[in-house]
């Protein structure tokens, strides 16, 4: 029974990545990636994997780093660059959606930091931005962060 259901997973994902123009892996990936964002706890204000990547408890692969953002290489990579940026203090920024008008300065920063690292990883032909915000947004950890995606052709509309 559950080797049936392990087949009917493998197919569904089969033809998402096929809907997609994404690999089986990636399909596999965003599949579980929407299961850990509906799982995971909207804004609870408690330390999340990103707090241990800031204190160093756990490796990460820093592209860039500053008095306010730190830079790393995503784990589960959704394109042949996959970087998340984000504040060193949360300030309150569990998501986009908890932002005040205090936050803008720190706002400006990463987008423009995501600029940056875009150049220093050699995307001159384009790259994407996304923030996912929330269960629907496919959030999955709740400090405030951005994806920088690139390396290779981004379809429209996204999934
Ligand atoms: P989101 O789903 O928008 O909340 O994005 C969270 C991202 O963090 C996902 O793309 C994960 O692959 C990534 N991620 C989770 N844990 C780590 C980690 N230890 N190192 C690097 N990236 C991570």
């Amino acid at each position: 029974m559950n080797k049936l259901l392990d087949l009917g997973r493998v197919l569904r994902l089969k033809v998402l990545g096929s809907h997609l123009g994404v690999t089986f892996n990636q399909a596999h990936h965003m599949a579980s990636e929407k299961e850990a964002a509906l799982a995971a706890t909207p804004d609870d204000g408690k330390p999340t994997i990103f707090d241990k990547i800031l204190q160093k408890e756990i490796p990460s692969t820093v592209v860039y780093e500053d008095e306010k953002v730190l830079a790393f290489r995503d784990i589960a990579p959704q394109a042949p660059t996959h970087i998340i940026i984000i504040p060193k203090v949360r300030d309150g920024l569990t998501g986009l959606s908890q932002a005040e008008e205090r936050h803008e300065d720190i706002l400006g920063h990463l987008l423009y930091t995501a600029k940056v690292i875009a150049k220093q990883e050699g995307l001159s032909d384009g790259f994407r931005i996304v923030i996912n915000d929330g269960p629907s947004g496919c959030q999955s950890v709740y400090h405030l962060h951005i994806h920088l995606l690139g390396g290779r052709q981004m379809n429209w509309p996204p999934g």
